[in-house]
């Protein structure tokens, strides 16, 4: 995952349009974060490890001067968590200089690299140098690049890139991470990684950009260029609804919050249980909480309150407080708990090592019986597109059955939500959609890369 943002802003400075934008994208990663900046001339760049706060403050961004700005926020899951792999990255080629900044994982990166020149050099470990590297040596303008890249890269690639005067911003064939642009109130536009960053610079969301296409933005406006995507079937990952994605943005004129609601809901009406209240797991689970409580007519609490500059922290805890660590990030509210028959909406279960925390806590808090309800079916097979989880032996319920997953956390019922419920929630077709953590089939994904990268991550 991560989050990234384009701005063509005239008469503005872009980077700190960027940094606004990518403050509302902060929770689609946190390891490093970048602001490039153009001004028809020069382009500047400013990145560093750690939150946004941390790395820019007023001098860094009086610094990137310009109307054209791209911004990244990292999440690693290929290359290492070390500043070279923080983007964006900056490139020269014949044209000029270009920032680049890419939110997914490519499944042919190998391949790819193969066809590099033997002199390039590559200083970072990431499958977004070797994308960027494909455009420097590619021929013709900027566009023919983009277009030619989009031909041979497979996998999953939402991308910002800007050259000294120019904004382009485009999708992968099969549309697998999002990527929308808004207008900007005095004219010119921004992209972002989730409507969410429209808010806080005043845009306005104009539409998602389509799988395969390419938008270059000038001076003269915004153009768009369609690829061929007939070999391609639409794969938007599903875990941008239940976990992903904040719940005030919206994909494809749906709201993630509506829609994890109607998961909420839907989930109660798969796993009804006698209960005397509903809460939810903060932050992500909540409108689900509410929709579960909603179908249920049983009362919404809140059984935990959550710290919200946790975080991911840096400092890690030692040994004895490691086993406390879900009591650094949650608190219970002992007066809604004590003595009742608790309904618990998470969003899902990965690892499995958070929800027995969970569990415990709220037993500790005085909690009769605890029953979960999970708004996602069971994770059962790696993702190999972007999300952080990269092996079977990590996926709980990929070697356990759900009563085994129940008593392993703990709790008195477990409930998930099945497969055509969440579609039904999500108000979209099984078929335009990648569920291949839910059922191992990966629209997207050669066989041979997922045996590569299994064998790579079980070493
Ligand atoms: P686990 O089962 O791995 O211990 O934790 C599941 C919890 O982690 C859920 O509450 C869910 O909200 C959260 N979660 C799901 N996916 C991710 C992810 O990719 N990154 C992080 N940091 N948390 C996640
Ligand atoms: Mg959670």
């Amino acid at each position: 995952m991560c989050g990234i943002t384009g701005v063509f802003a005239p008469g503005r400075d872009a980077a700190r349009l960027a940094y606004f934008a990518l403050y509302a994208l902060q929770h689609r990663g946190q390891e490093s974060a970048g602001i490039a900046a153009a001004d028809g001339g020069t382009i500047r760049s400013h990145k560093a490890m750690g939150l946004l706060s941390a790395i820019f403050d007023e001098d860094i961004l009086s610094d990137l001067s310009g109307h054209i700005a791209v911004g990244h926020t990292r999440y690693s899951t290929t290359g290492s968590s070390i500043v070279v792999n923080a983007q964006p990255l900056l490139e020269r080629t014949e044209l000029g200089d270009f920032a680049f900044a890419h939110n997914g994982n490519l499944t042919n990166t190998d391949d790819l690299r193969a066809t590099l020149s033997p002199t390039t050099v590559l200083q970072a470990t990431s499958d977004s140098e070797v994308m960027a590297k494909l455009i420097v040596e590619s021929k013709g303008t900027m566009l023919d690049r983009i277009a030619a890249v989009l031909k041979v890269a497979r996998g999953a690639y939402s991308i910002v890139l800007c050259t000294q005067d120019e904004l382009y911003a485009f999708r992968d064939p099969w549309g697998v991470r999002p990527l929308c642009i808004g207008t900007l109130p005095d004219g010119g536009y921004i992209v972002a990684s989730e409507s969410c960053a429209f808010g806080p610079v005043g845009a306005q969301y104009l539409r998602e950009v389509e799988r395969g296409e390419i938008l270059r933005i000038t001076g003269k406006g915004l153009e768009s260029h369609r690829t061929s995507v007939e070999s391609a079937i639409p794969a938007l990952c599903m875990f941008e609804y239940i976990y992903f994605s904040r719940p005030d943005s919206k994909l494809d004129e749906r709201s993630i919050y509506m829609a994890r609601y109607a998961m909420g809901r839907q989930l109660a009406k798969e796993h009804p249980i006698e209960a005397d209240v509903v809460m939810a797991v903060p932050d992500s689970a909540v409108a689900g909480g509410i929709g579960y409580a909603a179908e249920s007519g049983l009362p919404y609490v809140e059984g935990l309150i959550k710290n919200r500059y946790i975080g991911r922290t840096f400092i890690s805890p030692d040994q004895k407080m490691r086993s406390r660590d879900v009591h650094l990030k949650f608190n219970p509210v002992v007066e809604n708990l004590r003595g009742q028959r608790v309904v618990v909406v998470d969003d899902s279960i990965v690892r499995g090592t958070t929800t027995p925390r969970i569990v415990a806590l709220l037993r500790e808090a005085g909690a009769r019986e605890v029953h979960l309800r999970i708004t996602s079916p069971p994770i059962k097979h790696p993702c190999y597109l972007g999300v952080d989880m990269a092996t079977y032996d990590e996926l709980i319920a990929a070697n356990y059955t759900v009563e085994e997953i129940r008593a392993k956390t703990g709790a008195d019922s477990l409930g998930y939500l099945s497969l055509a419920g969440l579609m039904t929630a999500i108000g979209r077709e099984r078929e335009e959609m990648c569920v291949g953590c839910l059922t191992g089939e990966y629209p997207n994904v050669p066989a041979t890369h997922q045996t590569r990268v299994l064998a790579k991550a079980e070493i």
